[in-house]
């Protein structure tokens, strides 16, 4: 077999340069003929290769000796040791591949293999390696690649994002069975036990349903991620609207709501329901982590972002103490806590802020979050405005 004399032929290696400049190029620089034959340049390689050249996919054509005949620029970036002519069993080591193309060219039938690889990074690919007869005499192995990474990832995210919401009922969930249990036997007859169970029971099932509100809220948004909202809405009746709603919550933390809204309408084309949800989270969370600080300013502002456009900002800002740098970039991640005694302690599912976060992207619009450690915090809704306010 050629395959078996280790490439140590000349004609190897001429055959190599042949695939690459073509035989008028070797003829001009002197050099010798070429054999015909396993080891001569695939006659189709240029059209082979302007055919891969041109997919999105990385892609590699071998020859029946499992050499490289043409490669495209993103195989390249798979495999940067790619060479025309050179063995693909050398330069694509891992075994899975190995053994795909080596059963692709035994029995003649397409292979599909999947592979992971974790220097540089860690990425997951696809791979076919399809035999294919061209032009009825010469048959050669087709290696197309699909980065499975992307789709792993969303895969990796759903399997964590369903262990934590997992997680998160079953605490209240066991903390009701074992009070059921208790009712139902040590506790039968005692009415003041029962009172006090039955109390907490009350608060651990209001809990679960909170946690599967914010859970269908969050899908919902997700859900229509793609749709821009298209209802102009008010934001300054919307702030007033919240604030005035949250006032019980505020007089039990003994906490002061002041509104700053200008006189001029601001509009956005938006959701406003999603709007008000994720304006109360912010202001809820506010009156229940600030409350030390005993004043909650809300500010509605027009404002331009960085490209100078026109944007609506809400600023929601409390005297609390304030959040550590380090948990800033990670507080919109769902389930993510500074202190998970103390959400639980507030009520908190984890959610509200991976929830402001969806809400403010399905608009077009981002949060922002600022804080000085024992100063308090700001959190920043900033949306962008129609364009008949924008001036
Ligand atoms: P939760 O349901 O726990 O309140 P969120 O997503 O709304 O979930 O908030 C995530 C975490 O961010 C909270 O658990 C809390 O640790 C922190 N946090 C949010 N807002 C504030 C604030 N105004 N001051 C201090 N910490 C805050």
């Amino acid at each position: 077999m050629a395959g078996d004399d280790n490439g140590k032929a000349p004609g190897r290696l001429l055959s190599a340069w042949r695939a690459l400049v073509g035989d008028q190029d070797i003829a001009g620089a002197g050099h010798v003929r070429a054999p015909r034959g396993r080891d001569a340049p695939h006659p189709q390689a240029r059209l082979i290769e302007q055919l891969i050249g041109g997919l999105p996919s990385a892609a590699i054509v071998l020859n029946r000796d499992t050499r490289v005949i043409a490669f495209n620029s993103a195989a390249a970036g798979i495999a940067p040791s790619l060479r025309r002519g050179e063995p693909a069993l050398i330069t694509l080591r891992m075994p899975e591949l190995v053994d795909a193309i080596r059963r692709a060219g035994k029995t003649g039938e397409a292979q599909r293999v999947e592979f992971f690889e974790r220097v540089p990074l860690d990425r997951w690919f696809e791979v076919f390696v399809t035999p294919v007869v061209l032009d009825g005499a010469s048959d050669v192995l087709v290696m197309t690649f699909n980065d499975l990474t992307p789709l792993r990832r969303v895969e990796e995210m759903r399997v964590d994002f369903i262990a934590n919401a997992s997680h998160e009922l079953r605490t209240p969930l066991a903390a009701l069975l074992g009070f059921i249990e208790t009712l139902q036997g040590p506790a039968k007859n005692d009415v003041a036990a029962r009172e006090k169970f039955l109390g907490i029971m009350q608060q651990q099932a209001a809990r679960m349903a909170r946690l599967i509100d914010d859970l269908l809220s969050l899908s919902r948004i997700e859900l229509n991620a793609h749709l821009s909202p298209s209802t102009p809405v008010d934001l300054a009746p919307l702030v007033r609207q919240v604030a005035d709603g949250l006032q019980t919550l505020a007089r039990d933390r003994q906490v002061a709501i002041k509104v700053d809204a200008p006189a001029e309408a601001l509009s956005v084309l938006g959701d406003r329901d999603e709007l008000i949800r994720a304006l109360e989270n912010l202001v809820e969370n506010a009156l229940k982590y600030g409350a030390a600080g005993k004043r909650v300013d809300i500010t509605l502002s027009r404002a331009r972002t960085r490209a100078g456009l026109p944007e609506a900002r809400i600023a929601v800002r409390d005297y609390g103490p304030g959040i550590a740098p380090e948990h800033l970039p990670r507080l919109t991640e769902r389930f993510y806590r500074v202190d998970v005694a103390d959400s639980r302690a507030q009520g908190g599912t984890g959610l509200g802020l991976a929830l402001v976060k969806h809400v403010l992207n399905r608009h077009g619009g981002k949060v922002t979050i600022e804080s000085v450690p024992a100063k308090g915090a700001t959190f920043t809704m900033h949306l962008p405005l129609r364009t008949g306010d924008a001036s």
